[in-house]
């Protein structure tokens, strides 16, 4: 029985990373992959935690071993999924959520047509902006980039299954919960179970 894929994406600043943290919190089973990345550690992140951190050489070798799922280039930085640490744990019936930009979303669709996507929206244009802004994380031309580029990214939402508008943090906690959790009682997950349930039914005829 093979576990469930599911894709996280969001603009920078809409809040994606605290329900994430949520969710894995809630959700003991679900398998975070942890994304390659060129880009410098921020502040707090740990190696093999956040991010793998690898230098860009590194990077494309493995681009040339065919060893991503997916890969894209974000803000001039190469970002990729481990593609053997994902098989292995959908294989094993394991859940596996990516956090990745809309253009990995595209080419792991492209793939693995049963993937759910969730796409994460700001309430606002201007709401991104202050949350960018009080988050005082990065200069201000960073920020300015960010939002340039969420422009961009917001186009994509037609490839994404579902789309929670993170207006009130705990409606949207509950709103990401409900979608993982409803993957598992799809008849496929619970197949071995519901065999046995029919098989009890047998004797009675
Ligand atoms: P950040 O640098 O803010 O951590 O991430 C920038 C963007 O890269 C985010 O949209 C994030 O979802 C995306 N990202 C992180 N890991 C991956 C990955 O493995 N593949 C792709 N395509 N995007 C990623």
């Amino acid at each position: 029985m093979r576990g469930n894929l599911y894709i996280v994406s969001a603009p920078s600043g809409s809040g994606k990373t605290t329900l994430l943290q949520h969710l894995l919190r809630s959700l003991k089973d679900l398998k975070f992959s942890v994304s390659y990345t060129t880009r410098r550690p921020r502040q707090g992140e740990q190696n093999g935690m956040d991010y793998f951190f690898i230098d860009r050489a590194a990077f494309l070798r493995m681009v040339e071993g065919g060893q991503f799922l997916e890969w894209a280039e974000f803000n001039g930085e190469l970002y990729g999924t481990g593609r053997v640490f994902v098989h292995e744990q959908l294989d094993t019936g394991k859940d596996v959520i990516l956090d990745i930009d809309v253009q990995g979303t595209k080419q792991v669709k492209s793939k693995m047509q049963d993937a759910t996507a969730i796409f994460i929206l700001p309430p606002s244009f201007a709401e991104l902006e202050r949350r960018l802004k009080m988050r005082m994380l990065e200069p201000a031309d960073v920020i300015r980039r960010r939002l340039e580029i969420a422009k961009g990214e917001i186009q994509f939402y037609r490839d994404y299954d579902y789309i929670i508008i993170n207006e009130v943090l705990q409606n949207s906690i509950l709103l990401l919960e409900s979608i993982v959790r409803s993957g598992t009682v799809k008849p496929q997950r619970q197949q071995a179970r519901v065999e046995e349930i029919i098989a009890s039914f047998g004797g009675r005829a």
